[in-house]
């Protein structure tokens, strides 16, 4: 049997004539960037995620640059983060100026420490970047009541995490604002790059669309030093056809991960977590085990392909060199880089190929 660690082809046969009609209108009415159809998306996705705005834009990298610049964060500030996160969201604070304070994440939910972000709290903290990682929100009512506290804002990178729930709370609504990728592979994807942040705050919502577009509100004139960071009409387009299957992709991945969670049940794996309240949208499916080379190295034999998310923390990455950390530091995440494994999920995985997946790591551990 032949499985795809991940088919976006099948999803686009599904919804090709919706996905093509809404291409040709962008030709039709030279809307290439921004315009009617990302307005729409907008306004689709606020609803979706619960806020009252949305501003479309070319990457969730950009989406978490903005949101930073927008709440003025840059030298001399530091923004806590989780280490085993995706490069951006470190990047992203680096670009600003900013430093990321990296700190660990619990090994249960593979989603950063409340008690560590507590610790790394000081007099120059402007803001936490929890991540839901791999679709799983990450502790809100334990960071929201940190910051709180401390009068710092909460950036939630929802990057992986379009339509996870938090105790009846959609991911992104909790924070004073949250940054969502549309890359290919994420769980809403565009036909390219793109990103969104949402928000209830108006200034925000303002800001951000002036940075988006060179600082300027009104043609020619530019008010903040802002980006090139629009999105582009074929993106909202094709966005907004997805969106409306959304939730019916994600009950698939859902269903996916707790066929996998049962046909693993018994062997001697960690296996994500799935719980009503803290509801994961499953962008990856991920298990973690002592052997994981040994196993990547079988499954590959068996055309079973997995891949890592993520090998390397932030802190060992050479890129972040200069934040001075060294190996010890965030042990849970060092060792999850030596021990995860993300295995194949996507809404069109047949049953037939999970089972073939989990029987053959069945068939590794004997
Ligand atoms: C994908 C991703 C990003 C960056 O999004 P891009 O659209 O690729 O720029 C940021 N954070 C996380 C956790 C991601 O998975």
């Amino acid at each position: 049997m032949k499985i795809p660690y991940l088919d976006l082809q099948a999803q686009y046969q599904s919804i090709k004539s919706e996905i093509d009609s809404a291409i040709a209108d962008i030709f039709a009415n030279n809307a290439f960037v921004l315009g009617k159809a990302v307005a729409d998306f907008e306004s689709d996705f606020a609803s979706y995620c619960q806020t009252d705005y949305c501003v479309g834009l070319n990457s969730g990298t950009s989406a978490l640059t903005l949101a930073l610049r927008a709440l003025d964060i840059g030298p001399g500030d530091e923004v806590i983060t989780a280490a085993n996160t995706f490069i951006a969201t470190a990047a992203a604070i680096a670009h600003t100026g900013a430093t990321p304070k990296l700190v660990d994440v619990d090994p249960a939910d593979r989603n950063i420490s409340v008690d560590q972000i507590e610790q790394a709290i000081g007099k120059k903290t402007r803001a936490i970047i929890p991540v839901h990682l791999y679709g799983r929100p990450a502790k809100m009512n334990e960071i929201m009541a940190i910051a709180e506290r401390h009068g710092l804002p909460v950036i939630e990178d929802a990057a992986q995490a379009h339509g996870a729930d938090y105790f009846g709370k959609r991911a992104g609504s909790i924070g004073k604002i949250a940054c969502f990728s549309f890359y290919p592979g994420k769980n809403l994807g565009a036909a390219g790059e793109a990103g969104a942040v949402v928000t209830d705050d108006n200034e925000l919502d303002r800001k951000i669309r002036m940075l988006r577009d060179h600082g300027s509100e009104k043609r020619y004139h530019h008010d903040l030093l802002g980006y090139n960071a629009r999105m582009e009409g074929i993106q909202g387009a094709v966005l907004g056809v997805k969106l409306k299957h959304l939730d019916s992709w994600t009950e698939s991945r859902i269903r996916i991960a707790q066929m996998y969670n049962d046909l693993l049940a018994t062997l001697p794996l960690d296996l994500p977590l799935i719980e009503k309240d803290v509801r994961s949208v499953f962008h990856l499916y991920v298990i973690a085990s002592d052997q994981r080379d040994e196993l990547q190295a079988y499954l590959a034999e068996k055309s079973v392909p997995s891949l890592i998310h993520y090998p390397i923390p932030i802190h060992l990455q050479p890129a972040f060199g200069y934040l001075g950390c060294k190996a010890g530091d965030f042990p849970v995440s060092e060792q999850l880089g030596q021990r995860i494994l993300s295995l194949p999920i996507f809404p069109e995985l047949k049953d037939e190929q999970v089972e073939y997946v989990a029987s053959q790591i069945r068939g590794f551990f004997g």
